[in-house]
């Protein structure tokens, strides 16, 4: 292991965080805390025709809403600073030079249609690559690599469009050592001289990750494993140049149920999305991080400190991560259980759209626990206790307060009956849910009601619907005058009808 642990999420901002994108920072953050290194966020900005706007914002939020702090990057900046890669134009360049003096990199002015003309001069086997510059079979290079063609860095040449080219060994085998998926190997003369300077001056993403790896002190490359097959053109580069590779581990794909990778035709993909659906973060770091982790292959509901002391990498798995929604909801349902009253009103306050004064905020927290059972997802809280608000009842049809068995009248003499005893017998201070429930129990008896008609009755009263929390518990919460207000109510809907 090297002397510090130092390890980076190079995201680049071409759009909404994606959770395999997420994973990867969470594993490089968990990997840095349990070896007491330093975890640093690159922004990989080159790729100028594919930025959006507002990415990079969003990748940070993302950060911050999971509690993923970072050493060194945006906003915090570091001794290595800038950490984006579109203001170290210079740094690239300039090591772009040094390749070029050195004969291992050159000036390529080949077409489009040149280099698919080569390709297809030079094709060594006959299953075809797709077509694109980046399935070069290369061969032996073009002509300019033959030539040496020289120029200024950034220079136009007439109509070309220059570009720097990596000169690829053209025998032998690159090898890494992956320290997740082992030994793999290339052969060198099935590479192509890939571009490491775009002609707008801009490197290629290539020659930034190696440049800045070496630069920022990175120890341990943990990326995901779709970067692999780039493996072998960014240790040549480090080669060249004279720097010391880092270690490399490619983490697992993420797929859906279906094993396919994982895309939005499985449902959502950005984790802004998770936060809007009311998943805890705490729930959704959980979850993410059993995406090729595990404690002992079965523990599922691990907390952050287990996560950090057992975050080592022979704990992490070479095969597909299956994301499973199902799993993640049961997840968020233990989380959301788990949380003390009044944090749960406080997180459930963030899915009201509208403000809560002090007092609603404090009567929140009595609601909580009462739909604490129930709830799944934080955006359900607004409708889960829009009952308990208001003075009124969510517009309901008469006809719901009448229970199997009874008919309008006998409801309407129910709710009267009850509305006498709580009129009678109750304050404001006297209207806990034991007394109620042995109280309107009685009252129910006497009525010769079973309990299911005349408390299903007191529940469409008091809610407006058929299915609540305890009633006797809701009652309680909601308070003498509120549920006085419904009950009568009611009896004037009934009274209407009949
Ligand atoms: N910028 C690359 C990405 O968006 C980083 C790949 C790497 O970690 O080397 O995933």
């Amino acid at each position: 292991m090297a002397a510090e642990v130092r390890v980076r999420y190079a995201p680049s901002p071409t759009g909404q965080p994606h959770i395999g994108n997420i994973r990867t920072a969470l594993f490089n953050w968990l990997f840095a805390r349990h070896h007491g290194g330093k975890f640093i966020v690159r922004i990989e900005d080159t790729d100028q025709t594919r930025l959006v706007n507002g990415a990079i914002e969003a990748i940070l939020d993302g950060l911050r809403w999971l509690n993923i702090d970072w050493d060194e990057g945006p906003e915090v900046d570091g001794p290595h600073a800038p950490y984006v890669q579109s203001q170290r134009l210079e740094v690239y360049q300039g090591l772009t030079g040094q390749l070029i003096d050195q004969g291992n990199a050159y000036y390529c002015y080949c077409s489009r249609e040149e280099l698919e003309r080569l390709r297809r001069a030079r094709r060594p086997h006959p299953n075809p690559p797709p077509e694109g510059e980046g399935n070069l079979q290369w061969g032996n290079g073009c002509n300019c690599r033959r030539l040496g063609r020289a120029g200024a860095v950034g220079e136009p040449v007439g109509d070309d469009d220059r570009v720097v080219r990596f000169a690829m060994p053209q025998s032998g085998v690159t090898r890494v050592h992956d320290l997740i998926r082992g030994d793999v190997e290339w052969r060198n003369e099935l590479q192509e001289d890939f571009v490491i300077l775009k002609s707008d001056g801009f490197p290629t993403y290539h020659l930034a990750v190696v440049a800045d790896d070496h630069l920022m002190e990175i120890s341990h490359v943990m990326r995901a494993e779709e970067w692999l097959p780039s493996t072998p053109r960014h240790l040549q580069l480090f080669q060249a140049f004279g720097f010391e590779p880092p270690e490399f581990a490619h983490l697992p794909m993420i797929t859906g149920p279906d094993r396919a990778k994982l895309s939005k035709r499985h449902g959502a993909t950005a984790i802004g999305e998770y936060r809007e659906q009311g998943y805890l973060p705490e729930a959704l770091l959980n979850f993410m991080v059993l995406l090729g982790w595990s404690l002992d292959g079965s523990t599922e509901v691990v907390t952050l400190q287990q996560i950090i002391d057992n975050f080592t990498l022979d704990r992490i798995t070479k095969s597909a991560a299956i994301f499973d929604q199902d799993k993640l909801m049961w997840m968020n349902g233990v989380y959301i259980r788990d949380l003390p009253a009044d944090e749960l009103a406080r997180r459930m306050a963030e899915y009201i759209p509208r403000q809560l004064d002090a007092d609603e905020q404090d009567y929140l927290c009595d609601i909580a626990p009462l739909v604490q059972e129930r709830l799944k997802r934080l955006d359900e809280s607004d409708d889960i206790t829009a009952y308990f608000f208001g003075e009124l009842p969510p517009d309901y049809d008469p006809a719901t307060l009448v229970q199997k068995g009874m008919d309008t009248e006998g409801a309407l003499t129910a709710l009267q009956a009850a509305l006498h005893e709580l009129e009678s017998r109750t304050t404001g201070d006297d209207f806990g849910h034991e007394k109620l429930e042995a109280m309107l129990g009685e009252t129910g008896q006497r009525l010769e009601l079973s309990r299911r008609q005349f408390f299903g009755l007191l529940r469409t009263a008091a809610t407006g619907r058929a299915v609540s929390p305890p009633l006797f518990e809701t009652m309680e919460v909601m308070g003498r005058e509120r549920v006085l207000s419904r009950l009568r109510l009611a009896a004037e809907k009934l009274g209407a009808v009949g």
